[in-house]
């Protein structure tokens, strides 16, 4: 949905219905601070004191996203808002979760047990803003604070740290002195953190608009050392004048690292990605006709993009994106005989030999020994009958 204004308006609405059956509900979080900053709102949560089933009934449509925090999206025309009963949380037992919530609660518990003063204020439906926490105060200070004890907070829910610096990313505050210190002294316990919810929030510290300044408040908090493989791209990148796109931010670290650890749970694409890249950065200077048959373009572009960040290598985008279009072949597809008319003139049983024989051709193709013409085609895989052991790692059994 597209949130603007008239969403927030909107939302007022869901409040006046609340209001009219009794309830009381407010607009919480994200929306009323980026309201207050006039920035893009991503989405709306509303807070109130009707209980899950009482916010079912009360709307046509609503879907039951989070009953165990007690959590319903509301559906209105196009418009969705994410409703969350007031609770307060029992104990943390797992340094995530808390183990059991109760919906007992008023509207300053409920703003009490979320993360920073500035996710802590309500607005209510003539958009007037309540603040139990200092919000106001810390957003105009722009200033990132835990609220109550930081240290118990980052202990109960460790994501919470790395919420920080996602919001240093994306709104440039920085951290309020007691947070950050308390970052500074808890920061190892991100290691009991899921990798899934690590990487999620990673990804959004560097999308953000003030990532430099995220990467200076990783390092100084000590928490670039937790994140596996990342630390010397962390302090490499801060040294740069202007800051890489996520797929450059993970290739230049891996690259440095050496590897790409095991435990980020990218998709089997992005591991591949970022480990060939890394390793040609490391390792290759000239895109040569091979290479960039091998591996593709946009692998190759990758690769040179992250070696001319290090410093290790000229810009040649130009180049390789030329040179791909002038390959006079770009997959086996695109040899001018068909293996099946390889396996009747040969007079062979299909097998493992035929895949390396194709890829003999491209590589002769490629190399300009050999024409891409049928003729030229059969000669060649005639006198290569037996592709050789040694070369392109090829097996004959
Ligand atoms: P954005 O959506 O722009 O990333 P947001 O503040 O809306 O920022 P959400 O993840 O949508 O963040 O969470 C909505 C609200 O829920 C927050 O503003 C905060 O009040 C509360 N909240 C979210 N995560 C936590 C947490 N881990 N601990 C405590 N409160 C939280
Ligand atoms: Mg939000």
């Amino acid at each position: 949905m597209v949130i603007d204004m008239s969403t927030i308006r909107g939302a007022r609405f869901v409040i006046k219905d609340f209001k009219k059956a009794g309830y009381e509900a407010f607009i919480v979080g994200g929306a009323v601070r980026d309201h207050l900053l006039h920035m893009p709102i991503s989405d709306i949560d509303i807070t109130t004191n009707a209980k899950p089933h009482q916010v079912q009934k009360l709307f046509k449509k609503t879907i039951p996203t989070g009953l165990k925090y007690g959590t319903v999206t509301v559906f209105i025309g196009e418009d969705a808002y994410e409703v969350t009963t007031y609770r307060v949380d029992g104990p943390y037992v797992d340094g995530r979760h808390p183990e059991d919530v109760s919906f007992e609660a008023t509207a300053e518990d409920d703003v009490k047990r979320r993360d920073f003063t500035m996710n802590g204020l309500l607005m209510d439906e003539t958009g007037q803003i309540i603040d139990y926490v200092g919000g106001k105060a810390d957003i105009k200070a722009r200033l990132i604070r835990a609220i109550g004890d930081p240290v118990t907070r980052f202990e109960e829910d460790q994501l919470r740290m790395l919420r920080a610096f996602h919001f240093v990313s994306k709104l440039g505050f920085d951290i309020e002195r007691k947070t950050i210190d308390a970052i500074k002294e808890t920061a190892k316990n991100i290691e009991n953190v899921a990798m899934e919810r690590i990487m999620d929030e990673m990804i959004k510290i560097l999308k953000g608009d003030h990532l430099k300044k995220a990467l200076y408040n990783l390092v100084k908090t000590g928490m670039y050392k937790h994140l596996p493989g990342l630390d010397k791209g962390i302090k490499y990148v801060l040294t740069m004048s202007e800051m890489p796109f996520v797929d450059a931010f993970f290739t230049i670290s891996f690259a440095l690292h050496g590897d790409v650890p095991d435990a980020w749970p990218f998709s089997n694409r992005h591991r591949h990605r970022y480990k060939v890249a890394a390793m040609l950065a490391n390792t290759v200077d000239v895109f040569d006709p091979k290479t960039l048959y091998t591996y593709g373009v946009d692998l190759c572009l990758l690769a040179n993009k992250t070696a001319f960040l290090l410093g290790k290598s000229t810009n040649m985008k130009r180049q390789i994106e030329e040179d791909f279009d002038r390959l006079p072949i770009k997959s086996e597809l695109d040899l001018a005989i068909r293996p099946m008319q390889l396996v009747k003139i040969l007079e062979k049983k299909q097998g493992a030999w035929l895949s390396a024989l194709l890829k003999d051709m491209v590589l002769a193709v490629l190399d300009g020994e050999l024409q891409n013409n049928y003729d030229a085609l059969i000669r060649y895989a005639k006198t290569h009958e037996q592709p050789k052991e040694s070369g392109h790692g090829t097996h004959s059994q």
